[in-house]
């Protein structure tokens, strides 16, 4: 550094701009200890000039301005690191590692044991001459990731409940709100509510709701055509990696799983092979039809939900005294 006590016996750099034609404050800048309280309150001050605008400006400005500071660009970054501005305007949304997957997900079940459910729309429809708005309330299975849509006229929760009639009458009252929750009850449901603005945690319907978004969009006459929605989402295939090769088998789709309702999904006692497909007993066709359906479900689809696609790194959690906005 070449420091050197000028006449006021104040602590400068020699530097090596001696011969240079700028003021003698930045040729020879005052030397300022780290650490001490008034380098902050420096640092404070040059940060707030620049208006927030990260370590680089902050550093040149004091530079620039006649002060050499030892450590200069850790004591920045701490300086930053604890602007609440900074923060507010900067700092990235807190997430955390995609947690392990609910059991409802996990373990084979009937279709529709267990369902996500979520209103989407509105639509526009129309009714003769006029158009009027519709609603859609999607149910989806966690296990087999068929998708049931109902039409709602409005977004009342009588309109609701005559939904989930039609729905309940058609796939079975295992479904995983005041005058709700008693109509639920009678029902066998249990309502578990999603925490609210948390769309995230929610994937597996808002997933749905885009693909049949799309498909609406396509055919764009809701009230007669939700069924044919839900067929054509039911039959889209599970996963992508079945979908090339010669001898590549039917693609697993939620239609196959939803027609096997009658049948459990934990495979029978008892060892099926692919002859009896061609023997004469019904019940041993249907029993080896049934082993390979679940066999393929564990194989092709659970294990590509078995990785995680994004949040993979475990982080610390928000605690008590850390600054949050
Ligand atoms: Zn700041």
């Amino acid at each position: 550094l070449d420091a050197f006590l000028d006449a006021e016996d104040v602590l400068k750099v020699e530097g090596r701009l001696s011969r240079s034609s700028f003021p003698n404050s930045f040729k020879h800048p005052t030397v300022i200890p780290p650490g001490h309280h008034v380098t902050n309150l420096i640092i404070a001050h040059y940060h707030e000039t620049v208006k927030h605008q990260g370590k680089g400006f902050t550093i040149n400005e004091i530079r620039s301005d006649g002060y050499w500071i030892c450590g200069l660009s850790r004591a920045v970054a701490t300086h930053i690191r604890h602007c609440v501005t900074c923060r507010r305007v900067r700092r990235p949304v807190e997430s955390q590692r995609m947690s392990d997957l609910p059991v409802e997900r996990a373990e084979p079940t009937r279709p529709f044991t267990y369902c996500g459910m979520e209103c989407f729309g509105p639509f526009w429809t129309k009714q003769g001459r006029k158009q009027e708005k519709r609603y859609g309330l999607l149910l989806t299975c966690f296990c087999s990731r068929a998708i049931h849509i109902e039409m709602l006229e409005d977004l009342s929760t009588d309109t609701f409940i005559n939904g989930l009639i039609c729905f309940i009458a058609l796939r079975g009252a295992e479904l995983d709100m005041n005058r709700l929750n008693v109509f639920l009850t009678e029902k066998q449901c249990d309502f578990v509510m999603n925490a609210p603005h948390a769309s995230h945690a929610g994937g597996v319907w808002e997933r749905q709701i885009r693909t049949v978004r799309s498909v609406l969009n396509a055919t764009l006459l809701l009230s007669p055509d939700h069924c044919a929605t839900m067929a054509i989402v039911n039959s889209r295939p599970l996963t992508a990696d079945a979908l090339d090769g010669h001898n590549r088998l039917e693609p697993l789709t939620p239609n196959h799983l939803i027609t096997m309702k009658s049948t459990p999904a934990l495979p029978p006692p008892g060892k099926f092979e692919r002859e009896d497909l061609y023997g004469r007993k019904r019940w041993r066709q249907v029993q080896y039809l049934t082993e390979q359906f679940g066999s393929r479900w564990k194989r092709e689809y659970l294990h590509s939900i078995t990785t995680r696609q994004c949040w993979h790194s475990t982080k610390r959690n928000l605690q008590v005294g850390d600054i949050v906005m």
